[in-house]
């Protein structure tokens, strides 16, 4: 049978266990180790000091006045400023200790001390003060030394828990501020983290990831370009840890259109080889995919709407100048007018496409005066007139309209491609020119009795090239003079708008401000 004292000191051994099991965080495992150590000793207050590279400071104190906390925080501080070995330091620091303490209780406390080591290496020193007389016995030493040596691998523990938990934070943080969507897999395809970016890009909340297989999530819409995971895996990828893998597609996506991606592989091996984990990069690619597809439709227009009128006037062309032939001045005269026509055709298809460009780089400047937009209206739609007989133009203005400090070449654009526009996409039918005005702006429709625009292309009318599929096999157009229009008007500070149903006809409409406060 122990003796009691024995038994006791047993209990607090195992308790100091428990206490390196349980906890992980350092600061209130220093406070257990602590208080442990001081009811142990029958102390009266204590402290921990901790060696981390390349200083020491108090790490935990009890019943310490403040005044003398602070005085051997200096004193910690002060030592580690030598280039001795930490074990000469902890004696260093244990002499000093117990002389401050003879010294400041005037020899009514005194103290024991001794070094945390962990693996071989000082960690840190615990000191405890008691203030009855009487040295610590062997027996007291002893029990310190034991608890002294679990204590130091529970604060290794904890300081290691510490990294690690602030390593993970900070690969949260990596992985959260990612413009890209990340996944990582474990070796059989099961996704293990994610971070919010693919929840975002796959439009899939995040918890739906976690515990799904790969294939569950990363559904093809088409088969992409390169090999996927699984052709590449069944080939004996990945050969080394720089095999990566890249893969280009549309990704499927709940309740909207496939999202173009570009995706890497990236394996993380074991020492021997082994597959533990796969990460993978999702990069959105639908900029990518937008400059390509303006790419394409630009090089479609300019060879479909250049080459028409270039062969056209080149026949013609051609025709009137064959030396077997002699032509009637009629022929001759219409000949030439299609030349003319197709030439006006060009020459404004040039302008437009020089508009968008200098659009790109830096926007249009305006040159302001005095305008009188009912005037500009009435010009504009006589020419039109002429130009068709299917169509009734009525204009009706109010009175009262204002004049604009406006850029006139600029609107006048904008009104002939609405007016053209009227004329190009309804067979026949009155066109409607009507004005508002209000306080602080004035509106201008211009509405026409066509098959009018389908739904889905309504949201695109204003981009650039776009060109609704039915008119664009009907009719001749390059898709710009409504881009260049809401351009020229947001430059004036307006807004641009359409209405429209199928077969119900299109009203477009602009709104100007009336002050020149809101100049470009
Ligand atoms: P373009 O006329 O050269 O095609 P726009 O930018 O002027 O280019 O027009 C873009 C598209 O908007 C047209 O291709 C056509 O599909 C549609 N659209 C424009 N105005 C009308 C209208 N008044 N009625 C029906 N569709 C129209």
């Amino acid at each position: 049978m122990l003796p009691d004292f024995r038994v006791r000191q047993r209990d607090y051994l195992l308790e100091i266990a428990r206490a390196l099991t349980e906890e992980l965080e350092l600061t209130p495992l220093l406070d257990r180790i602590l208080g442990i150590a001081i009811e142990m000793l029958a102390g009266r207050a204590g402290l921990i000091a901790l060696h981390a590279e390349p200083s020491w400071h108090v790490a935990a104190s009890k019943n310490l006045s403040t005044p003398y906390h602070k005085h051997i925080e200096k004193l910690v501080a002060h030592i580690s400023e030598g280039e001795e070995s930490a074990l000469v330091e902890i004696q260093e620091i244990m002499d000093a200790v117990q002389r401050l303490t003879l010294t400041a209780s005037m020899g009514l406390l005194n103290g024991v001390g001794l070094p945390l080591m962990a693996h071989k290496k000082v960690i840190g020193v615990i000191f405890i003060f008691r203030n009855y007389a009487g040295v610590f016995s062997n027996n007291d030493r002893l029990l310190l030394r034991s608890f002294a040596d679990q204590a130091a691998i529970a604060v290794v523990n904890a300081q290691l828990y510490t990294q690690i938990s602030n390593e993970k934070k900070r690969s949260d943080a990596l992985l959260d501020s990612a413009a890209d969507g990340i996944l990582i897999l474990d070796s059989v395809h099961i996704i293990e983290r994610c971070n919010a970016t693919i929840s975002r890009l796959l439009s899939v909340p995040l918890d739906h990831f976690i515990g799904k297989s790969h294939d569950e999530m990363i559904r093809w819409h088409t088969p992409p370009e390169g090999l996927s995971l699984e052709e590449a895996e069944r080939g004996g990828w990945p050969l080394s840890p720089s095999a990566q893998l890249y893969v280009e597609g549309d990704l499927e996506r709940p309740d909207q259109t496939p999202l173009p991606v570009g995706i890497s592989y990236t394996p993380l091996l074991s020492p021997d080889g082994q597959v533990l984990n796969i990460i993978m990069t999702v990069r959105d690619n639908t900029r990518f995919r937008q400059a390509d597809d303006l790419k394409s439709t630009f090089i479609s227009i300019i060879s479909h709407e250049l080459k028409t009128p270039v062969a056209l006037i080149k026949g013609y062309v051609a025709t009137l100048r064959r030396d077997d032939a002699r032509w009637e001045k009629q022929i001759v005269n219409d000949s030439l007018a299609v030349i003319e026509d197709e030439t006006d055709h060009l020459t404004a298809l040039i302008d437009d496409l020089l508009d968008a460009s200098r659009l790109q780089t830096g926007g249009i400047s305006l040159k302001r005066s005095d305008v009188n937009l009912t005037e500009i209206l009435v010009h504009l739609v006589e020419r039109y007139q002429i130009q068709s007989s299917k169509h009734e133009f009525v204009i009706n203005m109010p009175e009262d309209f204002p004049i604009l400090l406006i850029d006139e070449e600029r609107i006048r654009q904008v009104i002939s491609n609405l007016l053209s526009n009227a004329i190009k996409y309804s067979p026949d039918g009155k066109i409607l020119i009507s004005g508002q005005v209000k306080p602080d702006k004035v509106i201008v429709c211009i509405k026409d009795e066509g098959p009018g625009i389908a739904q889905d292309d309504l949201p695109h009318i204003f981009d650039r090239f776009y060109r609704a599929s039915d008119t664009a096999k009907k009719t001749k157009g390059a898709g710009l003079g409504l881009f260049l229009a809401r351009s020229i008007i947001e430059a004036h500070g307006g807004h641009i708008w359409v209405e429209s149903k199928t077969d119900r006809g299109t009203r477009f409409c602009f709104s100007l401000p009336r002050s020149s406060a809101s100049e470009n």
